[in-house]
């Protein structure tokens, strides 16, 4: 048996998981938050066993690591027996720079450190998380997987903005999208359960979660995807706008008064459906459209206008469509908003069944009709084991 540790960092939080790389099985995952402030909290979950909760003092990543270490030893498994052959490092931001899974030294950890202009919310807390790591496993290779890197394969004409090329390349403003290992797993997965090769698929990924992304799959290989130089632009989410027109700032700045900064939280936290809605949680929002909320409803139009845009987009970057696959909390568990978001595209060769649709299911499966020329699925994802494969290949 080897086993690897995912570690996915933000600012006063990371997740673990310990995968068993020979069955792909999760061994044990868990959460330590709140780090930094008066009371930090820790959650532990051991395959087999209760999970344990912990409240206590968490006054940074390193403490918080040694916590996650002591609740290995508390409630196992065992990480001196579990061969543990590699820590994986989820980072969103590899720029131009990181074209795959890397291992990490110093001058990679420098690298990442850099990238952080176009990440600041994200490659810090990666940093931080990634030191504390180290001197936690000094003896096993950290291997970084990016975010960013499955989209390096989109061609110039979809990464690049249309503004001047001396700028863009000054501050590396371009697309890079986001979301990768997810948009790799789910459509590695689609040949696997379709029993084809993916060389021969065309697919279109939409991850729809709190961040929601779609991305176009040719034959395994990224060319075009929704998110941006940030994970701000594309299909409208849970507090993020998604795409606007970017006058729209300019005139809030102008007329509202509005600052960068206030901007910059307008877009990102307080727009989407918590925008639209006052409620960022698309349970809520089904739910209230359900009731008769008009407001919920026209929302809900506006999130699935935005999907059949993105839709259309790239059934026409791709050439032809063999595939569409919903992922991630709300493409995995509501079938309202599946069938919401492709209502219409009959014409186009895509036929969801109601009765393959609607019934909730945890596993893989198709929901369009038989006769569908589009086969339409959903695919749970798995973000970590895609990153826990990747440490163990570069490994
Ligand atoms: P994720 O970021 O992938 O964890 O997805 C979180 C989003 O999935 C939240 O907006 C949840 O409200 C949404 N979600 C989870 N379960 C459901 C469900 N049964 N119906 C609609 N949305 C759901």
């Amino acid at each position: 048996m080897s086993a690897v540790l995912v570690i996915n960092s933000g600012s006063s939080s990371f997740k673990y998981q310990l995968i068993d790389m020979a069955t792909e099985t999760e061994l044990a995952s868990g959460l330590v938050e709140r780090i930094g402030e008066a009371s930090g909290h820790a959650r532990h979950n051991a395959a087999g066993s209760d999970r344990v909760e912990q409240t206590l003092p968490i006054p940074d990543h390193t403490a918080g690591f040694a916590v996650m270490l002591a609740a290995f030893a508390a409630t196992g498994p065992q990480l001196s027996t579990a061969n543990l052959v590699a820590v994986g490092h989820r980072v969103v931001q590899g720029g131009s720079i990181f074209q795959g899974p890397t291992v990490i030294d110093d001058e990679v950890l420098a690298q990442i450190s850099a990238l952080s202009d176009l990440a600041p919310l994200h490659n810090p807390a990666h940093v931080q998380g990634i030191n504390a790591a180290r001197a936690q496993f000094p003896d096993v290779p950290h291997v970084a997987v990016f975010d960013t890197s499955f989209h390096q394969t989109m061609p110039a004409s979809a990464y690049t903005y249309a503004i001047d090329t001396a700028l863009a390349a000054e501050y590396g403003i371009r697309r890079y999208g986001a979301h990768g290992s997810s948009h790799k797993f789910v459509s590695e997965a689609v040949a696997e359960f379709l029993d084809r090769p993916l060389a021969e698929l065309k697919t279109i990924v939409l991850h729809l979660g709190n961040g929601a992304s779609a991305c176009a799959v040719d034959g395994g290989v990224s060319i075009d995807t929704s998110m941006g130089l940030t994970p701000l632009q594309g299909l409208v989410m849970g507090t993020r706008s998604g795409d606007i027109d970017p006058a729209v700032l300019f005139h809030l700045h102008r007329k509202a008064g509005m600052s960068i900064e206030e901007l910059d939280v307008l877009l990102n936290k307080k727009s989407g459906m918590l925008g639209m809605t006052g409620n960022g949680d698309m349970r809520d929002v089904e739910d209230a459209a359900i009731a008769g909320d008009a407001v919920a409803q026209a929302a809900l139009d506006v999130y699935y206008h935005r999907i059949r845009g993105y839709v259309g987009n790239y059934i026409a970057q791709l050439g032809g469509l063999d595939v569409i696959v919903f992922t991630a909390g709300i493409g995995e568990n509501s079938g309202i908003i599946r069938a919401g978001a492709l209502a219409g595209l009959e014409f186009l060769g895509i036929e969801i069944d109601p009765a393959k649709n609607d019934p909730f299911s945890r596993v893989a499966r198709v929901i369009s009709t038989d006769d569908s020329k589009v086969t339409v699925l959903v695919i749970p994802t798995n973000e970590e084991l895609e990153i826990a494969r990747q440490t163990l290949a570069v490994i």
